[in-house]
Formats: C-alpha cells, structure tokens, sequence
C-alpha cells in the first residue's frame, strides 16, 4: 500500500517536474506542425490572396505519396505515406504564389504502390475537365513515386489537352530533415506555369529535371536523383525558376492517341510475368484461368522466355489472349522476331517500353480491339 502510494506520488512528481517531456524529435515535429499551419492561414489556399490576372492559374491534384509522408523522425526512414493533405504541401512553397495562382484539390490520400485503375480514370476524367476550362491553365499532380512513371505514362495516352500537365513527388518525406517536397513541388508549378511546357506531353518535374511521362521510370530505391529516361535522358531542366528544354518525344501523345477514357469504368485486366532461370510455367495457366486479357512478359534480354513459358505462351494466345514481350532489363528495346520468334508464338514486343509502362499501353488498346497486329501498330506509335 505504502509502496504504490509512493509510486502514484513519484509520478504526480515527474509530471510536474516535467520528467516524462517529449523528445527533442517529437518537439521538432509540433514546433513544424505549428508552423505548418501558421503558414497554411497566411499563405495556403484556403486564404489565399486574390488572383493576380497577370498570373496563370494552376490546379493542384493531390494523390498521397512520401511528398505528402510524415514520420515521428526527422532523421530515421519510418513514414506514412500519403499522411498530409494538399493546404500542408502548398503552405511549405508561399513563394509559389508569385508563380500562378493556385487551387488544391484532394484526388486520393495513398501510397502508390496502392495505386488502382480506378485512381488513374478519376485523375484522367478530373485533368481533362479542368483542362477545357479557360479559367485553367495547366494541372500538377503530387503522387507517389513507386508508380509515378505509370501514372504519367497513363496520362500522357489518355489527357486530351495541350495545357501542361506535371507529376511530381519526393523520396523524403515531409517531416524529414531536408525533405525534396518543398523544392520539387515549387520547380513542377514553375514548369506548369510556363507557356514552353504546353503540347509536350505528360511531364514529371523530379530533382531539378523534366521528364517524358513516357520515358521515365524509378531507377532507385532511396535517392532523391530516383527518376531517370534510361532509353532518352530528360527532355529539359527546371533550375532557378527557369526552365529549360534540350529534346522533344516523337511518339504520340494526348491530344495525338486514339485514347479516350471519358466513358471508360474499367480497364482490361493485363498481368505481368517476371522471367529468371527455371522459372514454373503453370504462372501462365494461373493468370490464364483468372480471367486475365492479357499478359505482358518482363523477359530475360531481348524479351525472351524460357522454353517451358514459351509453350505456355503459344498456348494462350491462341485462346485470343494478347502477350507482349517486354524485358526486365533496365533500358533498350526488345525487338520484333530477334531471339524469339514471335510470328510462330503469336506475341508481339513492346519496343523500349517497359514492362509496367507496357501493360498500360495494353490495358488502353485492349479497349479497342485485341487483334495483336493492331496492337503492335500502337506499340510503333505510342
Ligand atoms: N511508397 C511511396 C509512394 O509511392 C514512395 C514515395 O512516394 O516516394 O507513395
């Protein structure tokens, strides 16, 4: 009795003597919520200024992702993705209210490696809408790296505007000591702000560079330099609030594919097979009897399949599922009949397009046709 009396007035003690305080981290992270959310009534956009004619206005589209992330630690991994709304990111860049007049919008609160079919038609339907506004000039979207590059490649095939429209993400999370948000989110509203940007297709403003929705992909776990175009390098720069451009795609894009998802609930299901050495051949019977549309092989090389997943292959498609022969290596193009021969397989390749930015092409022809020459026209087009 006397021993918990003791301990209940030791604790009455430590609280007030202030011994169970928060760490200096915790107290690091409040002092930039407070922060956060002074600069959110003083600049967010909420009670942002009125507009400025002279300024282009700009959307924000937010989806989640480690741009959005916070963690209890400024200095250790850990973090939720997808954690802060759109008014928090924007209230880290007032400057950016000297670029464009700017409006948030929440889209998705996500991680995205959760990304779904039915996020990327919500974004597709939304961008094309703001789009026709002439009170619109141009859209960004904070995303998730993990699949940004698929996002991006989505909407490059399926935006219906010449406006820029601009992806962007970080690799740190807000909270984080030296977090990438701030800076990436300012550099991609300059990008999107800028008149040069219209009718190049869907753009992704990361680290200073600009990227081809199409040609872009996460080359990196954990650096902030992630994103790279292995096949074509970055089209431009973003440095200083300036941008610059050194080279233009030449595949079709936007305004230019035959894509439009304006009526479109769902997409086809397409599944991608890894290849390795000795791999089991019954994966294609499983993806097969799921109802799968079709099926796109991250191959070894060139795009080549083991001799076992070739029967396979030659199997479904001649029960009409559509097979594209993409490889895992990181850059170059698989090449029509090269090692594999395709005309006997039934396949067709998806030229330098990897595999996830390739089951994004398949998934959108698929609401076409699925006779596999006029696919592979796509593959040589898109
Ligand atoms: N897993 C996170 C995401 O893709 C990673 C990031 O954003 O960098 O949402």
């Amino acid at each position: 009795m006397l021993r918990s009396s003791v301990f209940v007035y030791g604790l009455l003690l430590a609280c007030m003597t202030g011994i169970f305080q928060i760490t200096p981290m915790e107290a690091q992270a409040q002092k930039k919520k407070k922060q956060r959310a002074a600069t959110t009534s003083a600049a967010g956009v909420a009670t942002r200024p009125e507009k400025n004619k002279n300024l282009p206005n700009i959307v924000i589209l937010a989806t989640g992702g480690t741009i959005a992330g916070a963690g209890a630690s400024s200095v250790a991994a850990g973090y939720t993705a997808g954690k802060l709304p759109i008014e928090d990111l924007l209230s880290a860049v007032p400057e950016a209210n000297k670029v464009a007049n700017l409006e948030g919008e929440q889209v998705a609160s996500v991680g995205s490696q959760a990304m779904t079919d039915s996020v990327w038609l919500k974004l597709a339907k939304r961008v094309n809408e703001l789009l026709q506004s002439a009170e619109v000039d141009g859209v960004v979207i904070t995303h998730g790296t993990d699949t940004q590059g698929e996002t991006a490649f989505f909407l490059d095939l399926t935006v219906k505007s010449d406006k820029p429209v601009v992806l962007v993400g970080a690799m740190r999370s807000a909270t984080a000591i030296s977090a990438d948000g701030p800076k990436n989110l300012y550099d991609a509203i300059v990008v999107a702000a800028n008149k040069s940007s219209a009718g190049r297709g869907v753009l992704v403003a990361m680290n200073e560079e600009i990227f081809s929705g199409r040609e872009v992909n996460k080359m990196n776990t954990t650096s902030t330099a992630t994103f790279q175009a292995p096949n074509t390098g970055p089209l431009g720069y973003v440095f200083d609030g300036k941008v610059a451009w050194y080279h233009a795609t030449l595949r079709k894009h936007t305004t230019q594919t035959i894509f439009d998802v304006s009526q479109v609930n769902e997409l086809p299901k397409v599944d991608i097979l890894y290849g390795y050495s000795n791999p089991d051949p019954t994966l294609v019977d499983c993806l097969v009897n799921n109802g799968t549309k079709g099926i796109v092989i991250a191959g070894v090389g060139n795009g080549n399949l083991y001799p076992t997943v070739e029967t396979k292959v030659k199997q479904a498609t001649a029960k009409g599922i559509v097979v594209v022969r993409a490889a895992r290596v990181a850059s170059g193009r698989v090449t029509l009949n090269g090692e594999t021969n395709d005309k006997a397989l039934g396949t067709i390749v998806s030229d330098d397009l990897n595999p996830e930015k390739a089951r994004v092409l398949l998934q959108l022809s698929l609401l076409k046709t699925s006779d596999p020459a006029t696919i592979q026209g796509y593959f040589f087009e898109y």
